[in-house]
């Protein structure tokens, strides 16, 4: 495939465009900076307001189209990105940073995503109460309107498709802002809704950073905000959106995973790598807390940090590689800046120290603290980093008080043969996710997803579900 940098652009008023004041923005290969993946438009607030302009005019004719060629044309926009498969992993590699398996894993669940939402657009009806005589009184699904879809980096396609894919089948228009460091991913699933025969009126891709996405969420025709980032940027986004829109906001986590005495050390120390270092620790539902009983601590921080150091780092395309680097510079600092804290706060280091790479790229070396205790930094802030922090508890009571001291709520495991404990544990966690001798990370596409607490609104889950498609209807009752 080839390796020339991309021109990319923004999708308005069913026109691929350049950003009107002409601004561009690179984006790059995290495992080689110097090679540019492509240039894409640094939208500012009129591009946005252009975008909004064109949907507002189009969205009716989208509303009005029957469900079931919205079926299709997400059935037909799965098929393409299946067919493009392989190219699409390979520049999910050089945009992102994954390693093959993750991004073929990626890859071949997004159409999976579509041909979900497709089935749900001809699935997803009212119903009818009872009433007096021979009146009838009934509910419709109608769609919310204009659909503004913010998303993050870190599963460039697979977290938009779970967005657009059930804003369209409920008859919305979207617009679409990407993560600036994953604009080419963002493109390319415009495409393929495109080549699925979306009329181009049902979408707009707007190309940007902070102010393009505030843009979208300021603009109050944007009549509800999908939005999946960080905590902070989510509850500035909830103000903007206020009471009368909609918003729908997954964030942080800083997810724990709970191990037991009774825990057969190699299968916990297995499950815990694999949650902390899977996606180079970049997964909202990333293991960043090992909370372990006195009578295993030794032997699990063993076995843990022996796997961690197996991890070859390095760059997605080498077949041997088994952790990517981070997405960007940004990343890398934020990594750099926890492990100084971690040491200074008095953590101790049982990792070999993170040497500064001499290698170009945005590479991290798996970390592991033990002796953290609540009050650090590294226990209570998200770092999106391969940092994980050991923290000892005197027993399984103690243990789940600290997993859930904490403001965020998406994912908590435990790792225990007992069943009992197992269930008071997923009973009692604060998380909108609970796994059972599994890792935190790794969710079913069919079951409702979202956190607890800080980590999102809890008033609208994404993904399956009852309360699925809620977000993207109105109900309207109507008696006859
Ligand atoms: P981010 O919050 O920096 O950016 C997310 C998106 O918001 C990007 O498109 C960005 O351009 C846009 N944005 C930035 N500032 C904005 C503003 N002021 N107004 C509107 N939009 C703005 O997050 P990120 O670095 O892209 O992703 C990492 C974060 O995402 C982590 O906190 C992670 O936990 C979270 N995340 C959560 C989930 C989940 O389902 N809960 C899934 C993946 C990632």
């Amino acid at each position: 495939m080839t390796q020339q940098a991309i021109s990319g652009a923004n999708f308005i008023g069913g026109q691929w465009l350049p950003a009107a004041s002409g601004a561009t923005f690179e984006s790059v290969n995290p495992a080689d900076p110097g090679q540019i993946v492509g240039t894409f438009p640094d939208s500012a607030a009129d591009d946005v307001h252009a975008a909004v302009d064109g949907l507002v005019k189009t969205g009716p004719e989208w509303a009005a189209t029957p469900p079931e060629r919205r079926a299709r044309i997400l059935e037909a926009a799965a098929d393409h990105l299946e067919s493009r498969a392989p190219q699409l992993i390979e520049e999910m590699i050089r945009e992102e940073g994954k390693t093959r398996a993750e991004a073929t894993m990626e890859v071949g669940r997004t159409p999976m995503n579509l041909r979900f939402y497709a089935a749900e657009a001809v699935r997803s009806g009212g119903s009818t109460y009872p009433a007096a005589g021979n009146t009838l009184v009934y509910t419709v699904r109608e769609p919310v309107g204009c659909v503004g879809a913010i998303t993050p980096w870190n599963f460039p396609l697979n977290i938009p498709s779970r967005k657009i894919g059930p804003a369209l089948a409920a008859g919305n228009t979207v617009l679409f802002k990407p993560s600036e460091i994953t604009p080419l991913m963002g493109q390319r699933l415009v495409e393929a809704l495109l080549a699925g025969g979306l009329p181009t009126g049902a979408i707009a891709l707007v190309q940007g950073g902070g102010v393009a996405g505030a843009a979208v969420a300021a603009d109050d025709r944007v009549d509800a905000v999908t939005f999946t980032g960080s905590t902070d940027v989510g509850h500035a986004i909830h103000q903007q959106v206020g009471p009368q829109r909609r918003a729908q906001l997954e964030m942080g986590g800083k997810n724990p995973t709970v191990v037991l005495g009774d825990a057969d050390i190699e299968m916990a120390a297995a499950t815990v790598v694999k949650g902390a270092f899977g996606l180079s620790g970049q997964a909202c539902t990333g293991t960043s807390r090992l909370i372990v009983v006195d009578e295993i601590h030794d032997a699990l921080v063993y076995a843990v940090v022996a796997r961690a150091e197996k991890l070859v780092v390095g760059s997605g395309l080498d077949s041997d590689v088994t952790m990517g680097p981070l997405a960007s510079a940004a990343q890398l600092n934020k990594y750099r800046e926890y492990v100084a804290a971690g040491l200074a706060e008095g953590a101790v280091l049982r990792t070999p120290e993170p040497a500064m790479d001499d290698r170009a790229g945005f590479f991290a070396r798996p970390v592991v603290f033990t002796d953290a205790t609540p009050d650090m930094r590294i226990v209570r802030e998200e770092i999106f980093g391969p940092v994980l922090a050991v923290q000892r508890a005197r027993d399984h009571a103690e243990a789940l008080e600290l997993a859930n001291a904490t403001r965020f709520g998406m994912s908590a495991a435990i790792i225990t043969r007992d069943l009992q404990r197992a269930m008071d544990f997923a009973h009692q966690s604060q998380t909108g996710l609970v796994k059972i001798n599994q890792p935190t990370t790794g969710m079913a596409m069919n079951a409702p997803f979202g956190g607890y607490k800080a980590s999102s609104t809890q008033t609208f889950k994404e993904q399956a579900g009852d309360s699925m498609m809620q977000f993207y209807q109105s109900e309207k009752t109507i008696y006859l």
